[in-house]
């Protein structure tokens, strides 16, 4: 059985990693001349020639003992690392606000009401609602921990995973919340399975497509499908750019708009489906500055969506991965979301650099002006799991003729550990 897998992120060279593993080796075609997808360390160097670096897209990846994740980083010989939980603040009020490193300081925090605090140490209590109906992302939270929960805490986090604002999603935007539930409660789902940790290769999350790629016999590199059509023996031919080939199964390993393009004149129903998944666009401006304690010393802060509109936040990518700028040198990585999603008072007004460094001076006003800055620009990059995703991701992947497959994060969950987690369970089915 020969298999073509159309995609080279980390959904199609895991797959492909993992079929090899299984002795049955799968082609990959990747569009891009670099392989990874979103997945990317890229080259920044510092103006003296220090060889700096920033993401494409992922900061890191949630891991924990022993857990999948944890397993694929050890069989690929890449080493993990953490700096631990790290500080983090909330942007509310108009001043960051230190988000507690554990429930307990959660008591004494000014994060939330002490109406809020109450209800949410009510969350073990709580009974397991239904699979069915879907539920909205906020619902879900509102019924397990309370409407201040969903209020309060809620949007910034969610802005700062998935750049949307939750009244818009499904519970399954974040897969793991049912996952959670399904233990009895969330505070028992997350105890049992673990406490994550933001964690990076070395080298970065480009390290893991690269190591993939080196594992993996057959990844063409520039080469983009344009066309799939059924042969009358069954089997499937795959046209791309100036290259054709058949093969018994195709799994398209694409975002969902891309799949949709390709399954349009093969399974119409699917493309259908597929094109109805909405993807989010983020601006993220890199910068570097003197360090400023204590931001220098964590992990970042978010910005409650009611005020940043749409400025969401801040990482620090140089106390995530000490390989990005040498000691001395803050580097901040601020995402700025789509203006039509957050009720953006001015649209019109340019996300500059200008535009940003006003609103990080407004949170951070000690914050010395950069040394270096760049703008990424990422158009549909992220899922958007709307409200019925679960029935739009059904009828796509029903749809599917014989020997046609569809893949992808919007069909596991958004991060990385959502997809290494859902193509070894999708491999066993
Ligand atoms: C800005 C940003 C920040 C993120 N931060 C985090 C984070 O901190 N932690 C985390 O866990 N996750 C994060 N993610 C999510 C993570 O990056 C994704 O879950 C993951 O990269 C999705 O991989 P994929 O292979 O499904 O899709 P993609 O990365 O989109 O890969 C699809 C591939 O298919 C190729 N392709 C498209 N069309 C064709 C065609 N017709 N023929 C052949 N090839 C084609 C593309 O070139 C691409 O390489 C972030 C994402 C973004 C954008």
């Amino acid at each position: 059985m020969t298999t073509l897998i159309l995609g080279g992120g980390i959904t199609g060279l895991l797959t492909a990693w993992h079929m090899q593993q299984r002795g049955e080796p799968a082609e990959v075609w990747e569009a891009a001349e670099e392989p990874g997808g979103w997945v990317q360390t890229l080259p920044w160097p510092m103006t003296d020639g220090w060889p700096g670096r920033f993401e494409k897209g992922p900061q890191g990846i949630l891991v924990s003992p022993g857990s999948v994740a944890d397993k694929l980083f050890r069989i690929l010989d890449l080493d993990l690392h953490s700096l631990g939980k790290g500080a983090r603040w909330v942007g509310k009020g108009g001043r960051l606000v230190p988000v507690p490193a554990h429930p307990i300081g959660l008591i004494t925090s000014s994060l939330m009401t002490w109406r809020t605090k109450l209800r949410m140490f009510l969350e073990p209590f709580q009974s397991v609602g239904p699979e069915e109906p879907e539920e909205g992302l906020s619902d879900f939270i509102a019924r397990r921990a309370g409407r201040g929960m969903a209020e309060e805490l809620l949007p910034p986090m969610v802005a700062g995973i998935l750049a949307a604002p939750p009244e818009l999603l499904s519970v399954d935007a974040i897969p793991k919340l049912r996952q959670w539930e399904s233990y009895g409660s969330m505070f028992n789902g997350i105890r049992k399975s673990g406490i994550s940790h933001l964690m990076v290769p070395e080298g970065g999350m480009g390290a893991l497509p690269k190591r993939l790629v080196e594992r993996i016999p057959m990844v063409r590199r520039g080469l983009k499908a344009f066309g799939l059509e059924r042969l009358p023996n069954g089997r499937w031919k795959v046209h791309g750019q100036g290259h054709s080939a058949e093969a018994d199964r195709v799994i398209l390993a694409l975002p969902a708009f891309e799949a949709a393009e390709l399954l349009g004149p093969v399974a119409q129903g699917s493309a259908e489906a597929l094109k109805a998944i909405p993807y989010t666009s983020v601006k993220l401006w890199n910068s570097r500055h003197d360090p400023l304690p204590p931001y220098d010393d964590g992990f970042g802060f978010l910005i409650h969506p009611s005020e940043g509109k749409p400025y969401l936040g801040s990482l620090v990518p140089s106390w995530i991965d000490k390989g990005c700028a040498p000691k001395g040198v803050m580097q901040l990585r601020s995402f700025i979301g789509d203006s039509a999603l957050w009720g953006d008072p001015r649209p019109e007004e340019p996300k500059d650099w200008a535009w940003t460094e006003r609103n990080l001076r407004h949170w951070v006003p000690a914050l010395a002006a950069p040394s270096q800055t760049l703008e990424v620009i990422s158009i549909n990059a992220i899922p958007r799991a709307e409200k019925g995703h679960r029935g739009r991701v059904c009828q796509a992947v029903e749809g599917l003729p014989q020997g046609l497959d569809w893949i992808s994060n919007a069909r596991f969950g958004p991060g990385v550990r959502d997809v290494i987690e859902g193509i070894e369970e999708w491999l066993r089915t």
